[in-house]
């Protein structure tokens, strides 16, 4: 592994057979033949781990373990599959415990040298006792009761910019005061029945960069100063940009770099630890997508080596 002038790094599951074996979901956030393209930019930029297995245990404690278990061995009705998207096979599985076990690793990276990023992960339509959008386990949601339960955060912030709702998230995090959830999310996108977040950012269909960001500016930068997070989790949705086939915004690559610009400078000055996880992202131009992943990982290294001081 080269050396890297820093110490951050990030996790995949791409790598696992779950992801490369057997019929691929119709939607998945990439195309499987792109996803080594990713893989390569990302490694090139910092040490790129294979994602641990998720403790069950840990999901437990967010989930309801009758679902779990009907999950783990396919009891799985055919109502339960359209919910997530796509047919049950043990590859949902293998997938949802690899990335939810990489976003609790890029948790510890987070809380050792402030910043942990996770390739793909961000599964913010999974409730606690059923499947949704894709989703499978909350992954951040598991990470967040991790440090919680073990006092290793206090306040927990979970910005959600991914274009959807993270529904799954406000509902599983609905009567927990130590932590904050916020979305901003194209109102007329799926989900659509939306959950109540503590923060609900709803904006109009093409909604382009100059009001995306000013509405980070304006709603969500107060609101999160006077939360004063002691940990955040950040979805990085790519699904944001102009010509997303599942988004209804129209971000420009700019505009994202933009946006991803705000939140880790934010996190890098004020000195809160922050995981990045990606979301969604499904856009119709594959290098457009993979351009920026990649952008949301320099944007992220960019803020932190400065912090460091490392160059
Ligand atoms: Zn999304």
């Amino acid at each position: 592994m080269p050396a890297f002038p820093h110490p951050f790094r990030a996790y995949t599951a791409f790598r696992r057979a779950a992801y490369s074996a057997g019929p691929a979901p119709r939607r998945q956030f990439l195309p499987r033949e792109f996803i080594g393209a990713l893989l390569d930019g990302a490694a090139e930029r910092l040490p790129l781990l294979d994602a641990p297995d998720l403790p069950w245990e840990l999901a437990e404690r967010v989930h309801d373990p009758a679902y779990l278990a009907r999950w783990r061995q396919g009891e799985v009705t055919r109502a339960e599959e359209r919910a997530l998207g796509f047919a049950w096979t043990p590859a949902v599985v293998e997938r949802g415990l690899s990335s939810a076990g990489a976003t609790l690793a890029a948790t510890r990276d987070a809380l050792e040298v402030g910043l942990g990023l996770n390739l793909g992960g961000g599964t913010h339509h999974a409730y606690a006792d059923h499947a949704e959008g894709f989703s499978f386990l909350n992954d951040v949601v598991i990470s967040a009761r991790w440090l919680l339960d073990s006092g290793q955060a206090r306040r927990v912030l979970i910005l959600d910019l991914d274009v959807h709702q993270g529904n799954g998230t406000a509902s599983m995090l609905a009567d927990e005061a130590r932590s904050l959830t916020v979305s901003v999310h194209a109102e007329g996108n799926y989900p659509f029945s939306k959950e109540r977040s503590d923060l609900d950012v709803a904006l109009p269909d093409g909604t382009g960069d100059a009001a995306y960001l000013e509405g980070l500016n304006s709603r969500v930068a107060p609101v999160v100063a006077d939360f004063r997070p002691d940990f955040a989790f950040y979805l990085a949705g790519a699904d944001v940009l102009a010509g997303d086939q599942l988004g209804r915004l129209a971000l420009s690559p700019a505009g994202v770099r933009a946006r991803d610009d705000r939140v880790f400078g934010w996190a890098a000055r004020s000195g809160v630890p922050l995981v990045a996880v990606m979301a969604g992202g499904y856009n119709r131009d594959p290098q457009t997508l993979i351009s920026a992943r990649l952008g949301t990982l320099d944007s992220a290294l960019s803020a932190f080596i400065q912090r460091a001081g490392v160059i």
